[in-house]
């Protein structure tokens, strides 16, 4: 029996579930969500989860980080609380060779409204005082910080559902077919039909793109997470790969490897992360390190986001990116516009698909 929607979701991730959650507050057609396992399996479960926005690059894509970084709050009052905490960012730099280009990145960010604080050695000493004082300065941003990525996509599910979207999970999509005005979406648990197609398999989207005939230019990219025992509150700012969780647990990460999908842990990563939590703030060397794990990051092979409809295919929309938790409340707003209005309220014509053919 093939059963009918208006819109199906690959991937319940943090995107597949923010756009679910956003859409639904805006539509009272049918949506159902389809993840090959369960909503945090993904990389949404194995993140650093930091609502980022300053030192992103060029400044149009801080703008967009911005954004997003911007709705969090508004987000937490109407969802529940995800935990998001607005801790203000620094990036240490070591050389005062880096001055000239904190400088500049300041002067950038200045344009589009993002104010940066280029710190001296004692103004960055004075707001973090366990980083190395070898220190040279630090930029500076408040509207960086960081969130729970469990409770922000348990949230996105339960106000979802209240909304009347639909979930099945462990139910694999093997093979997509356009039939008339229609997809036809085949899975490992059975058939379904809908208008709108959207794609938000993550780190898998090319995978998915195949079964359309589709090249969705999205690679791995694996990063290997520390995690310290729970310790009391002495980190106040999320600072280069490190932050504090609510519960004292320190999370640890720099790692960048290509190793495909695969997600072992391995020793010289994990000692070198060690290493360099240590320089970045030697009083963590008396931590206990109690876990590590890894993701894989869904790497667009430009880096930015692909966003928006897939030319040439009526009705399908693509959703792939990193960073999805600093953009997850963009995205699934501007995505939610595009389905409902045709159109979005921020342009997203640069974020296209088509901008790699
Ligand atoms: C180590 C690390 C650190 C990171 N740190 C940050 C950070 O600090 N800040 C930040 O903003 N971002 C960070 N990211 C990136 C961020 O976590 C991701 O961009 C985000 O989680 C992607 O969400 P997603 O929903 O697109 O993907 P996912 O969470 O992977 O969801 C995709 C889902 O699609 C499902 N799926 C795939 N194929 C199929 C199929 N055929 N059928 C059905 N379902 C399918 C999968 O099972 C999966 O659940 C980090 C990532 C890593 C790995």
């Amino acid at each position: 029996m093939i059963k009918d929607y208006e819109t199906l979701i690959i991937g319940a991730g943090v995107i597949g579930n923010s756009i679910a959650y956003h859409l639904s507050e805006r539509s009272r057609e049918k949506i159902l969500v389809l993840d090959k396992k369960f909503p945090l399996s993904g990389t949404s479960g194995s993140t650093q989860a930091w609502v980022w926005v300053h030192n992103k690059n060029p400044s149009w894509y801080a703008e967009f980080s911005m954004y997003s970084a911007e709705l969090y709050p508004y987000l937490s009052k109407k969802i529940g609380d995800v935990e998001y905490k607005r801790t203000g960012g620094l990036s240490p730099f070591f050389n005062e060779a880096d001055r000239e280009k904190a400088e500049k990145l300041a002067e950038a960010y200045r344009e589009i409204g993002i104010k940066i604080k280029v710190l001296t050695r004692a103004e960055v000493l004075e707001k973090e005082p366990h980083l190395n004082p070898a220190v040279a300065g630090a930029t500076f941003s408040k509207i960086d910080g960081n969130v729970n990525p469990f409770r922000l996509v348990d949230m996105f599910m339960r106000a979802a559902k209240k909304q009347g979207v639909e979930y099945s999970y462990y139910t694999s999509v093997t093979g997509v077919e356009k039939k008339n005005d229609y997809y036809i979406v085949k899975s490992t648990k059975g058939i379904y039909r809908c208008k709108n197609l959207l794609l938000a398999g993550g780190t898998w989207s090319r995978e998915i793109g195949k079964m359309l005939g589709i090249n969705i230019p999205i690679n791995q990219l694996r990063g290997q997470i520390l995690v310290t025992e729970p310790l009391k509150p002495f980190l106040n700012y999320t600072i280069s790969g490190m932050r504090q969780a609510n519960n004292g647990e320190v999370l640890i990460g720099y790692s960048m490897e290509q190793a495909g999908f695969n997600r072992a842990t391995t020793l010289d990563v994990i000692q070198e992360t060690a290493n360099l939590a240590q320089h970045y703030v030697p009083a963590i060397r008396k931590a206990k390190i109690v876990r590590a794990f890894s993701g894989i990051r869904a790497m667009p092979e430009d880096g930015f986001p692909i966003l928006g409809k897939i030319p040439g295919y009526d009705n399908l929309y693509l959703a792939a990116t990193h960073s999805g938790v600093t953009l997850a409340p963009l995205i699934g707003t501007l995505m939610t516009e595009l389905l409902v209005e045709g159109e979005t309220s921020i342009p997203i014509d640069r974020y296209s698909i088509s901008r790699f053919s």
